[in-house]
């Protein structure tokens, strides 16, 4: 018989579970139990179109049986089964399962953590067993066959007999040792409390022999003697966990249902589990996760809810029950309502599914609101994972989902780095500040740095730091807040100054009208403009944008692949007059026009860097830097 090897990420999750020291081993059953729920559930759902199964909803159940005599523990389903090349392709690799995505995303740093963390799968048996044999008979074949592996040196896979459809995993338990205690999982007490713990709301039998202590039949009166019978009994109460009482589900039990169903290992952030009861009647029961999946923000990421009608679940991703905007949700959602039977093209017609879905959008909305009022720690991690998502949903509906998301953003303020929502920005606003300030750049550091915002700051003004290549887009759509317009720090007029200081710039200005001019036309074609700055104070030069494309804007257009002509932003080289640069370049003119052209370069490379962009000849503004301090 040929043994075969596991895969390589196998191998390494198996290593983990043969030699686990974890504690919480317990969690093996409720990952098996949760497989044979998964293969019932399968042929459940193909029994509804297809009499060649030849079963009803009830024929269905989970078996436990205790061996102590052999010490095994075996668990069976009468579910879907697997053939030969499932049971090689589904046992011999961590497929698309739950630990595979974990496995791939993460170096497996801290282990025992992992494994209470995180459904672990199959493999989870090697934590309690020293030996794992799958018998299985797939739905449609009369062949079954035996997998058995010992963990380490691979596994094999021979004909069997089984005379159902189905699957019996036997679990050949470790034997004891002086720290570590595996019989314990022989006991039955013990065994039902796991199932009760774990898996209490699978919704098929889980059914195991116990054995009661009775009053003896027969005994004479007055008598207290007993008899020990057996009784094959229900384990779990079945009652999906969405379909009991709010008060009857502790948080340890939402949260654990969330790991094990979404494959995800960190404690969600919030839990809502929503009975709505009318005309539409549904449970939902959603959580906000506290990280996004390692494809969330790419092409990959598949959003959507689980969806069950009268506690089957008919769709795995249920696309429509959702909005793009809260695509981060995970959870189900379960409706009598539905029909069984019903296409993924008739569900989008649906009148009950867009029903449930505004219900749900409100109910989110809501608990959004929630943690940013009573719990901002909370929703400041939500922010930085999943603010994103918000940006774009008002972004992409050119602003029609304004009304719902714009008082869930957050942004950065350049005064102390902490996130203020628009409204606590506009409350803190100095009555004489007209505009809502914003700077657009690569990073908080940056922009806090910016000569552009020195005015805005002595006078008291807060600046919002926008990091995100949206961010500027999204301004665009905003525009306004509470009729206070949004005004970047690089373009345009801040509205700093009174009517007699522009008058006086103008002037100003009209007097070295030759000197900007010269100076415009040594640059090329690099400037649109030359002017007096309103907004500098310590510095000689910056550089700001004329019309509705802002420098920040071109950079990231350019950045995007398959744009090669990206629309420009027209630069303004704006010049400190109250700087002693601009008192040298007056002097200069015109006499020295050579050098006044030397300094216009100069001045300009000096305004990229500032602005963090590129200089197109280092060389050149070297040397001329060189030539100055010679
Ligand atoms: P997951 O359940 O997350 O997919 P597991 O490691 O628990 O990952 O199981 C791996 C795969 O093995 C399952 O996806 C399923 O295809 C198959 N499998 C496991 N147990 C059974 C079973 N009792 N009946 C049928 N298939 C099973
Ligand atoms: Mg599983």
């Amino acid at each position: 018989m040929a043994t075969k090897e596991f895969k390589t990420e196998s191998k390494r999750i198996l290593d983990l579970m043969v030699n686990s020291i974890y504690t919480n081993r317990e969690i093996f059953l409720r990952e098996l139990i949760s497989n044979a729920s998964d293969a019932i559930d399968k042929l459940y759902f193909r029994s509804l179109t297809d009499n060649s199964v030849g079963m009803s909803r009830s024929d269905f159940a989970i078996e436990l049986v205790l061996d102590k005599a052999a010490r095994s523990i075996i668990i069976r389903d009468n579910g879907i089964g697997m053939t030969y090349d499932e049971l090689d392709r589904n046992l011999g690799t961590i497929a698309r399962s739950g630990s595979g995505e974990f496995v791939k995303e993460n170096e497996l740093s801290d282990e025992i953590d992992i494994i209470g963390q995180f459904g672990v799968g199959f493999y989870s048996a090697f934590m309690v067993a020293e030996k794992v044999t799958v018998i299985s008979r797939a739905f449609g074949s009369d062949d079954a066959f035996r997998w058995e592996s010992d963990g380490a040196e691979g596994y094999s896979i021979e004909p069997a007999l089984k005379d159902k459809v189905g699957t019996e995993i036997i679990l050949k338990l470790k034997p004891d040792t002086e720290s570590e205690n595996y019989s314990e999982f022989l006991e039955q007490y013990r065994i039902s409390n796991i199932v009760k713990k774990y898996s209490d709301y699978i919704r098929y039998p889980i059914k195991m022999d116990m054995e009661h202590s009775v009053p003896k039949k027969d005994a004479p009166e007055g008598s207290y003697e007993t008899e020990i019978v057996v009784e094959n009994t229900v384990l779990n109460s079945m009652v999906p966990l969405w379909k009991k009482n709010k008060k009857d589900v502790t948080p340890e039990q939402y949260n654990s249902f969330y790991k094990e169903k979404f494959y995800d290992f960190a404690e969600p952030l919030r839990v809502i589990h929503q009975k709505a009861e009318g005309t539409t009647e549904y449970q939902a029961l959603l959580y906000i996760p506290s990280r996004a999946d390692y494809n969330y923000y790419s092409k990959e990421f598949e959003r959507g809810l689980q969806l069950y009608s009268s506690g089957v679940m008919i769709m795995e991703k249920c696309a429509d029950l959702l909005p793009d905007h809260f695509a981060f949700v995970k959870g189900l959602v379960d409706s009598e309502d539905l029909s069984l039977n019903i296409s993924r093209e008739m569900l989008q017609h649906d009148r009950q599914l867009s029903v449930i879905r505004s219900a749900l959008e409100k109910k989110i909305k809501a608990e959004l609101v929630d943690m940013l009022k009573n719990d901002r720690e909370q929703y400041e991690k939500f922010w930085e994972v999943f603010g994103l998502t918000l940006k774009f949903g008002i972004y992409q509906s050119f602003g029609a989902n304004r009304d719902q998301l714009e008082e869930l953003l957050l942004f950065r303020r350049a005064s102390d780095g902490k996130y203020v929502t628009l409204k606590e920005y506009l409350e803190a606003m100095p009555e004489e500040q007209k505009y809502i300030y914003y700077a657009a750049g690569e990073s908080f550091e940056k922009l806090s740095k910016m000569p552009q915002t020195e005015l805005l700051r002595d006078k008291g003004f807060d600046i919002l730091c926008l990091t995100e290549n949206v961010d500027e887009f999204l301004m665009q759509v905003l525009r306004t807040v509470d009729e206070k317009e949004l005004r970047s720090v690089s373009s345009g007029d801040l509205g700093l100054e009174t009517e007699e200081q522009k008058a006086e710039q103008q002037k100003i200005e009209d007097e070295h009208k030759e000197l900007f001019d010269f100076m415009r036309e040594s640059l090329g074609d690099k400037v649109a403009e030359i002017r007096l700055s309103n907004r500098l104070k310590s510095h000689p030069v910056c550089l700001s944008a004329k019309g509705a494309v802002s420098i920040e804007m071109e950079r990231i257009l350019r950045a995007m692949p398959g744009n090669d002509q990206p629309i420009q932003a027209q630069r303004v080289l704006e010049i400190n007059g109250s700087h002693k640069i601009f008192e040298k370049l007056t002097a200069l003119w015109p006499d020295n026009k050579d050098t006044v052209a030397k300094y216009a370069s100069l001045l300009y490379d000096q305004a990229l860097l500032i602005e963090g962009l590129p200089i197109e000849d280092p060389v050149a503004f070297s040397n001329a830097v060189c030539e100055l301090m010679q």
